[in-house]
C-alpha cells in the first residue's frame, strides 16, 4: 500500500538519496537500518510530507501523496526529537490530534487510557513535557501517534532514549499493538538487534542507497555484500 519509486534527493549539490525503491504491504513492519547520515530520516520526512523529493513518486493506498501537505496524508509520525507541545499536558498532547479528527469525547478518553497503558505512563496524564524524563517524553510521542490509528506510522528512532530493559519491553508491546491494529509501520533505527527482532523486512541503507531489502533471516543468511553482512552480522 505504501510505494516509493525511484526517489532521489540532493541537498546543496550533495546526493543524499539515490534511486530509492521501497514497497510496504498493508500491516507490514519495515525497519530502515543504516549508519548516521545514510538518509534514514530524510526518507521518513519525505513520506511524512516534510521534505520533497527531487525525483520519483510516493503513493499510499493507490493515491499519489507527494504533493499533499502532512496533515492530509493520514500518517502518524514520531520524530527523532519527539516534539511534544510544551504547553499541553500528557493527555492534552494525545487528545489534540484526536480533537482535530473529531473523535467523540468518550472514544478519545478510552484511547488515551489504552495508549498510556501500553507505553507504561498511566498516572502521568496531568504532567507537562518538561516534568518528564526524555524517555517518558518519547513514550508520550509514541502514544500520541498510535492513538490516531493512522494508515501509516513513521517512527524515527522512537526508542533511542530508553534504557535497555524498557526498550525491550516497549518493543514487544508496540509490535503487538501494531499487529493488532494492522498499522503499516516504517521505523528507523541503527540498532540491528531492534531491527532483527521487530521487522517483517529490513532495508539496509548506506550513503543514500538501499543496499538490500529482505526479511531478517534473508539478510542474515545471505547478505548482498560486506556492508550488509557487517551491519547484520554483529553480535547484539
Ligand atoms: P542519523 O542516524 O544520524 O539520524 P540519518 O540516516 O537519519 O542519520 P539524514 O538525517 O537522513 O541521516 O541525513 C542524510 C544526509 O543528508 C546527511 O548527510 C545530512 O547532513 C544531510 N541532510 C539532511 N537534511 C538536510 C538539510 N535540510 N540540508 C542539508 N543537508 C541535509
Ligand atoms: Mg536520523
Amino acid at each position: 500500500q505504501l510505494s516509493l519509486e525511484r526517489i532521489s534527493k540532493t541537498f546543496r549539490g550533495v546526493e543524499v538519496l539515490r534511486d530509492i525503491h521501497l514497497q510496504a504491504e498493508p500491516g507490514e513492519f519495515i525497519c530502515l537500518l543504516g549508519p548516521s547520515g545514510s538518509g534514514k530520516s530524510t526518507i521518513l520526512r519525505m513520506v511524512g510530507g516534510f521534505e520533497t523529493a527531487d525525483l520519483g513518486t510516493i503513493s499510499l493506498a493507490g493515491e499519489e501523496i507527494g504533493d499533499l501537505p502532512p496533515n492530509r496524508r493520514n500518517i502518524g509520525f514520531v520524530f527523532q526529537d519527539y516534539a511534544l507541545f510544551p504547553h499541553l499536558t500528557v493527555e492534552e498532547n494525545i487528545a489534540f490530534g484526536l480533537k482535530c479528527k473529531r473523535t467523540a469525547a468518550e472514544e478519545s478518553k478510552a484511547r488515551i487510557r489504552s495508549v498510556l497503558d501500553i507505553v507504561g505512563l498511566t498516572g502521568l496524564e496531568k504532567r507537562y513535557p518538561k516534568q518528564l524524563s526524555g524517555g517518558q517524553q518519547q513514550r508520550v510521542a509514541i502514544a500520541r501517534a498510535i492513538a490516531l490509528r493512522p494508515a501509516l506510522l513513521l517512527l524515527d528512532e522512537p526508542l533511542s532514549n530508553l534504557d535497555a530493559k524498557l526498550r525491550r519491553q516497549i518493543r514487544l508491546e508496540m509490535r503487538a499493538l501494531q499487529q493488532e491494529l494492522g498499522i503499516t509501520t516504517i521505523m528507523v533505527t541503527h540498532d540491528q538487534e531492534e531491527a532483527m527482532t521487530m521487522a517483517d523486512r529490513i532495508a539496509v541503507l548506506q550513503n543514500g542507497v538501499i543496499q538490500q531489502i529482505g526479511t531478517p533471516l534473508e539478510l542474515y543468511k545471505s547478505p548482498a555484500n560486506l556492508f550488509v553482512a557487517g551491519f547484520i552480522g554483529d553480535p547484539p
